[in-house]
C-alpha cells in the first residue's frame, strides 16, 4: 500500500469509507468504518467481491464502473448490509487509481452513504453555477437529467413545498423565465390559497410516506393566470432530506372543456324545460320524465304526479293499443321515428288532442321512448268549425234552391187546397195534408232565412224590448206546458247594432228548444249583462240536458234528436250570431239543464 492509501486510510475514520478494489471487484481492503456503516467487520469484506454485495439491479452500474475508463463520474448503488437490507452508496469523485501495487489494475474508492431511497443528484439544484458546474459528471446523468430537463410533464422537486428543482415544463407552466426565477419560492407563493390546506396535509402525507392521491387544484402563474392542474406526488430525498417529488399536469383545457360541455347541458337542459312542445321520456310505459310545458299539458300541479305513473292512465282507450305498437316498434329498435296522434284525459278533466314524434333513448341504460308532444286541441277545433261552416254553407246554398223551387209549387197547392175545402167531418185527411203542408212551409220559411243572410237589415235596438217581445210571443205556448219564462236584465236600456227579425228568430229558436227539454215543466231564464266590450245573453232552461255526443253536434243542418224536430233551429242561430260577428257557447249537465251564451260585440 501506498502513502495515499495511508492517509485515506486516516480520512476513513470519519464518514466516509474507503475501499481498495482490484479491477477483477474484489475487495482489497475497506476502511474500519464499515461495521459501523454496513455490519460487517473489516476482514469479512476483505477477499470478497463487491458484486456478491450489489443489489441485482444496479450491478450493471457497477460493472460499467469498474471495466470502463471512464472512472470520474461518481457511480450510485445498492451495497447490502449485513442484515441483508441495502444502503445506496454513492462512490465520490476522489477515485484514484493504482497501478503500482500490482499488476493487476487497483482502485481506491471513496464511498459515501446517501439515505436508503433513490436520491437525487445534488447538481439538480436552482443554482446556475453548480448546475452548469457539474452537469459533466456523468454521461448517464447528464442523459436523465436532459431527459428530466425535456420532459414535456412539468415535474418538481421540493422541500416542504420549498422548490429545490424544476424542470424546463414547470417553468414555463408557471411563466418564469428561467429556473433562478423560482429559487427560493414555495409552490405557497403559487398555489390558490383555497388549496393550501389540503397541499400541506399532502406533503406531510409524503413525509409519512403514507398515500397520496391525485390532487386537483389551482395555480397561479407569474404573470397572474390561472392553471388548473392536478398533481400527482412522491417521496423522495434530495441533498440528505425528505423531499416531495411532483409531477404537475396541466388540464386548464379539460376544465375549460367541461365547463363547455357542462353549459351546453345547462342550455340544453333550458331549451328542453322551457320548450313550448311537451318532451317526456317512456320507460316501461311509464313518464320517467316530462318538462314544464308537460306538466301544464296535462294540468298536473307538479312533476311527482305524472312520473312513474302509466301513460295509459292517461291516454283515452281508443288510442292505446296503437300507441302501444309504435312503442313497442321503437323500442325493439324496428323504427328509428314514428309520428302518432292521440287523445289524452288531463287533470283538469278535459280531453286534449296531442300529436307526438316519437324516438328512441335510454333510461339508466335501457330502452326507451322520447316522445315530444303537440297539442293540437285548437287546431282540431278549427278543423271541426271549418268543416261546420263548410256545410252551413252547403245548407245555405241548397236551401236557396229548395226555397225556390217548392215554395211556388206549394203556394198554388195550398191555395187550390182551401178552396176545395169539405166540410171537417166527411174528410178527416183533408185536415192531416193542411197540417203536414203547413210544416213544410214552416221548414221552408226557416231555411230561407238562412238562404238569404245579405238581406240583413242592421239597425239599434233595445235588446230589453227585442227579448219581451219574443216571450210574448212564446208565453201562451210555454204555459200551456207549465213552464214559466223569467228575465233578468242588467243591461237593460241598452241598445245594440243588430238585424231585430235574424236576432228575434235566434231567440225563438232557443226557447223552442228549452220549451222541448222540459216536458215536465219548469223555468227558463233569460238575463243580459253588459261591460264595455260586450253584451253577453243568456238563455237558461232546466230541462233534460244535452249528452256529449249531442253537443258535439248540436249546428249541423238537419241534426236533431227530437221526432219532429227540423235540425235546422241551431245552425241558423249559429249562422245568424256569426253574422253579428257575436259568439255563442252552450254548456249542458245532463240531468241538471243547458245554458246558451251568446256575447254580442257592442
Ligand atoms: P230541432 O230543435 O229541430 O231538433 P235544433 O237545431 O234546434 O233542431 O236542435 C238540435 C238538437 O239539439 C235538438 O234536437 C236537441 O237534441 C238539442 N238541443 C238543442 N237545445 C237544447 C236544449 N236546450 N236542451 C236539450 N237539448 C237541446
Ligand atoms: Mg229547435
Amino acid at each position: 500500500m501506498n502513502q495515499k492509501l495511508v492517509k485515506s486510510q486516516a480520512a476513513a475514520e470519519k464518514a466516509d469509507l474507503y475501499a481498495v478494489v482490484s479491477s477483477s471487484g474484489k475487495i482489497l481492503f475497506i476502511s474500519s468504518n464499515s461495521k459501523q456503516h454496513f455490519g460487517y467487520e473489516q476482514g469479512e469484506l476483505v477477499g470478497k467481491y463487491i458484486k456478491e454485495m450489489i443489489h441485482p439491479e444496479d450491478s450493471f452500474l457497477v460493472e460499467s464502473y469498474f471495466y470502463n475508463d471512464h472512472h470520474l463520474y461518481p457511480c450510485t448503488f445498492r451495497f447490502q448490509k449485513k442484515t441483508y437490507d441495502y444502503v445506496w452508496v454513492e462512490t465520490s469523485a476522489d477515485f484514484i487509481e493504482n497501478r503500482l501495487v500490482s499488476e493487476e489494475r487497483e482502485v481506491v474508492i471513496k464511498l459515501k452513504l446517501c439515505s436508503n431511497v433513490p436520491y437525487w443528484p445534488s447538481f439538480l439544484a436552482l443554482s446556475k453555477d453548480r448546475y452548469t458546474e457539474k452537469k459533466q459528471e456523468s454521461p448517464l446523468k447528464e442523459e436523465a437529467l436532459s431527459m428530466l430537463e425535456t420532459l414535456p410533464s412539468p415535474v418538481f422537486i421540493a422541500i416542504n413545498g420549498q422548490f429545490q428543482y424544476v424542470n424546463q415544463s414547470m417553468v414555463s407552466l408557471l411563466g418564469a423565465a428561467s429556473p433562478e426565477e423560482l429559487a427560493g419560492r414555495s409552490v405557497f407563493d403559487f398555489i390558490l390559497e383555497e388549496y393550501h390546506d389540503i397541499t400541506r396535509t399532502c406533503i406531510s402525507r409524503l413525509h409519512n410516506n403514507s398515500f397520496v392521491g391525485l390532487v386537483e387544484q389551482t395555480w397561479k402563474r407569474l404573470d397572474g393566470k390561472l392553471v388548473e392542474a392536478e398533481v400527482k406526488s412522491a417521496s423522495t430525498v434530495y441533498n440528505g432530506q425528505k423531499a416531495e417529488l411532483i409531477v404537475v399536469i396541466d388540464i386548464s383545457s379539460r376544465k375549460k372543456f367541461q365547463k363547455i360541455l357542462q353549459k351546453s347541458r345547462e342550455r340544453y337542459q333550458k331549451l328542453i324545460q322551457n320548450s313550448i312542445d311537451t318532451i317526456a321520456v317512456i320507460h316501461q310505459y311509464n313518464w320517467v320524465f316530462m318538462n314544464e310545458s308537460g306538466v301544464n299539458l296535462f294540468h298536473a300541479n307538479d312533476y311527482p304526479e305524472l312520473l312513474g305513473k302509466s301513460i295509459f292512465y292517461f291516454m283515452m282507450e281508443e288510442d292505446q293499443q296503437q300507441t302501444k305498437c309504435v312503442l313497442d316498434r321503437i323500442l325493439s329498435g324496428k323504427s328509428e321515428v314514428e309520428e302518432i296522434k292521440q287523445s289524452w284525459k288531463t287533470f283538469a278533466g278535459t280531453v286534449i288532442y296531442t300529436e307526438a314524434v316519437c324516438i328512441p333513448t335510454t333510461f339508466f341504460g335501457e330502452p326507451a321512448v322520447q316522445m315530444i308532444l303537440r297539442d293540437i286541441s285548437d287546431r282540431k277545433t278549427t278543423e271541426e268549425l271549418m268543416l261546420r261552416s263548410e256545410k252551413l254553407s252547403v245548407a245555405g246554398q241548397l236551401a236557396a234552391g229548395i226555397a225556390h223551387e217548392i215554395r211556388n209549387p206549394l203556394t198554388a197547392i195550398k191555395g187550390f187546397l182551401q178552396l176545395m175545402q169539405p166540410p171537417k167531418e166527411t174528410n178527416p185527411y183533408y185536415s192531416i195534408v193542411f197540417s203536414e203542408l203547413n210544416r213544410i212551409e214552416l221548414i221552408l220559411s226557416e231555411l230561407l232565412l238562412l238562404a238569404k243572410p245579405q238581406e240583413s237589415v242592421f239597425s239599434r235596438t233595445s235588446i230589453k224590448t227585442l227579448i219581451q217581445d219574443v216571450v210574448t210571443l212564446l208565453e201562451t205556448q210555454a204555459n200551456l206546458r207549465s213552464i214559466s219564462i223569467l228575465q233578468n236584465h242588467e243591461a237593460s236600456g241598452l241598445q245594440i247594432n243588430c238585424d231585430q227579425n235574424q236576432l228575434k228568430q235566434v231567440f225563438i229558436n232557443l226557447i223552442k228548444n228549452a220549451i222541448d227539454a222540459m216536458p215536465e215543466g219548469g223555468q227558463i231564464l233569460i238575463s243580459t249583462n253588459a261591460d264595455r266590450e260586450k253584451l253577453t245573453i243568456q238563455v237558461r232552461d232546466k230541462g233534460k240536458g244535452i249528452p256529449p255526443e249531442v253537443l258535439k253536434r248540436m249546428g249541423e243542418p238537419f241534426f236533431t234528436t227530437k221526432e219532429k224536430g227540423t235540425g235546422l233551429g241551431l245552425m241558423i242561430t249559429y249562422n245568424i250570431i256569426e253574422n253579428h260577428n257575436g259568439s255563442i257557447q252552450a254548456e249542458s249537465k245532463p240531468g241538471e239543464g243547458t245554458v246558451f251564451t251568446i256575447a254580442l260585440p257592442l
